[in-house]
Formats: structure tokens, sequence, C-alpha cells
């Protein structure tokens, strides 16, 4: 079986991106692309009306591409398309493949039985919930992915894929290759305030690449650090996040010091807060210029995105062809 795609990964468009998003899901496919993999990149907006409303999905979509493409996915390299411009393919292929995995293996997959833990009872979760790891076969399988990067919590996901592809192959055919997990080194950023990880739904501890630079300075101002001589969880992931957004070596070398000096025991907190409020200005006012350059070109972030579908809708109709012949469903 051969592979169309290297690399395939998702986006959800659900809402402004914070530093902990850019060092722990955009970063390593930018890595990725150094190496000379193109990746294909959807912004996975069926994905996102599982749990949010579909016109507030939508109201996002420009945004998240301009995001990517201002974070330094370069879309010469990359092709970037909207899963809801093959809709009906993913939409089909979600149906056929559903037959060959069962209730109870849905059930059995960590995140749902999470995300019915928070929201106590099965009563209150939306059906598209169970299917969500069926939708992520189907854009895999569809483009014929080699290699998927996923964090911890996807791998039971993507365990599914290559479950489901095995079960099709076995008993219609050869026509899936077996995806693969591209385990991404998993990264956890801090809440700045320390409770937690910084995530979009917790905005007081979290550095937003939408946030204006004052705002930048007040939260980095409040944010929770360690007594002089010792390190701590806080500290460190306030470390990753200021060298993740060092635009220079001789910025990274000015953190390392003052932590240096901080475990000598040298009162160099409000100097290190300094810093870090430094680097992330600097990042940020970076972003938000090449962002607002792209977001006010809306004509060609439609041309990116129509490049993209028109990989997208030729992998799928080549995939559904195949799918439908072997299921003699044609
Ligand atoms: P929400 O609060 O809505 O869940 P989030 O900030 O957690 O938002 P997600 O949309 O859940 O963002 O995740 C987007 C990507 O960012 C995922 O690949 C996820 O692994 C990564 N990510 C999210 N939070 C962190 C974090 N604190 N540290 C590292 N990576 C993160
Ligand atoms: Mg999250």
């Amino acid at each position: 079986m051969k592979y169309k795609v290297d690399l395939l990964t998702g986006i959800r468009p659900t809402g402004n991106l914070t530093a902990a998003n850019y060092l722990g899901a955009v970063l390593p496919i930018i890595e990725l692309q150094s190496q000379g993999i193109s990746p294909l990149v959807f912004v996975s907006d069926i994905h996102a009306i599982t749990d949010k409303e579909p016109d507030i999905v939508k109201e996002h979509i420009y945004g998240i591409v301009a995001d990517y493409i201002a974070l330094g996915i370069d879309p010469q390299k990359a092709n970037i398309y909207l899963q809801s411009d093959i809709f009906g393919e993913v939409t089909t292929l979600t149906t056929l493949l559903a037959r060959l995995v069962s209730v109870a293996e849905l059930l059995r997959v960590p995140t749902l039985k999470d995300k019915l833990k928070k929201n106590a009872k099965p009563e209150m979760a939306n059906s598209l919930l169970l299917l969500y790891p069926v939708l992520m076969a189907s854009d895999i399988l569809l483009n014929k992915a080699k290699k998927i990067p996923v964090g911890e919590d996807q791998l039971a996901h993507m365990e599914i894929t290559r479950l489901i592809a095995r079960r099709f192959n076995k008993k219609y055919g050869e026509i899936f290759p077996i995806s693969q997990a591209l385990h991404i080194k998993s990264l956890r950023i801090l809440s700045l305030k320390g409770e937690g990880k910084m995530s979009k739904t917790n905005p007081s501890g979290a550095i937003f690449l939408t946030d204006d630079l004052k705002t930048v300075a007040r939260k980095i101002k409040t944010a929770e650090t360690a007594v002089e001589g010792e390190m701590n969880k806080k500290l460190e992931s306030h470390i990753l996040i200021a060298k993740g957004l060092a635009k220079t070596k001789s910025e990274c070398d000015e953190i390392d010091s003052i932590i240096k000096e901080h475990k000598n025991g040298k009162p160099v907190m409000g100097q290190f807060k300094q810093t870090f409020t430094l680097i992330a200005q600097n990042f940020i006012e970076d972003f938000q210029i090449k962002r607002s350059e792209i977001i006010r070109n809306s004509s060609y972030v439609q041309s990116i995105l129509e490049k993209g579908s028109q990989v997208a809708k030729r992998n799928a109709t080549e995939t559904l062809d195949d799918v439908k012949k072997a299921l003699k469903f044609n």
C-alpha cells in the first residue's frame, strides 16, 4: 500500500492561541518542516463542532490559518486545507468505517472517558464525541497519511485508526496503509499562576499570542516563581516559555545566566521577569505584525486554502473510489 502524504496534522479553529499551543503543537511541526518534511495541515472545523457552535467555529478559520503562517508554517511547502471543503468525502468514509469498530471499543477510548467524567454523565455529552476517533480515522485514511504527530492523549485515537485500517484490509482487500503515530515529545507548559496547565480556558494564567504588550507584562509580573536558591515546576515552565519564545541565542544565554545566579541564592527573580517580559513582548509584537498583514489579505488566505483543498479533494476522491469498489458499493 502506498502512502499519499508523509505527514498529516489537524488544527482546531476554536480560539486564539496561547504560548503553550505554539510551543507544544505548532513548533514541532515547524521543526519537522525544517527537516524537509512537507506537512499536509487541515483546519478541523468538523471536529471542532463536537463542542463548539458551528458559527463560532467558522469565525475562527481564517484566523487560525493566519496564526500558523505567521508562526512559521511555510505555505509554499505545506498544503493547508479546510476539512469541511471535503465534507462529503469525510462523512461518507466516516459512515463506512464506523461499521468496523464496536460501540464498546469507542467507549473505552480514554479521552472520551475523561470527557464523560467531566460532564458528569453520558446524557450530557453529544454523540459526535463517541464518533470522534472514527472521524479522525477518516481524515487520515482519506489521505493515506504515513505519519501523524500526536501527543500522549491522542495515541489511543491513532490505535483506533490502525485497527479500522487493518480490519478493512483484511475483510475487503488491501486499500489502506497502516499509519503511524509520530510521538512528539510531550511538553506541558504550566499556567503562569502555577495551578494546572496553561490553557485557553484559563485566560488569567495564559499568555495569548493576541494579548497586547501591557497585558503580557502584567501577567508575567504576577507569575509565581521560586524562592532564592530553589527550583520548582512553575519556574522551570517559565524558563521553557522564555527560551522557547526567544529569537536569539543571546536572549537564551541571558535567561541561563540569571537562573544560574538564582540557583546560587541571589535575588534575581525581578530581573528574570523583566527579561522574560521583553522576550515575550518581542515575540508577540513580531507575530502580531505578521498576522495582521496576513489577515488583511483575505484573498491570500483563501488561495492557500484553495490550493490545499485541491490536494485533499484529489486524495479523498481516489481513496473513496477504491473503498467503494472494494465494498462493491459503487
Ligand atoms: P482548551 O483549554 O480549550 O482545551 P488548550 O489551550 O488546552 O485549549 P487545545 O486546543 O486543547 O488547547 O490543544 C491544542 C494543542 O496545544 C494540542 O496539540 C495540545 O497538546 C497543545 N497544548 C495545549 N496546552 C498545552 C500546554 N499547556 N503545554 C503544551 N502543549 C499544550
Ligand atoms: Mg486542551
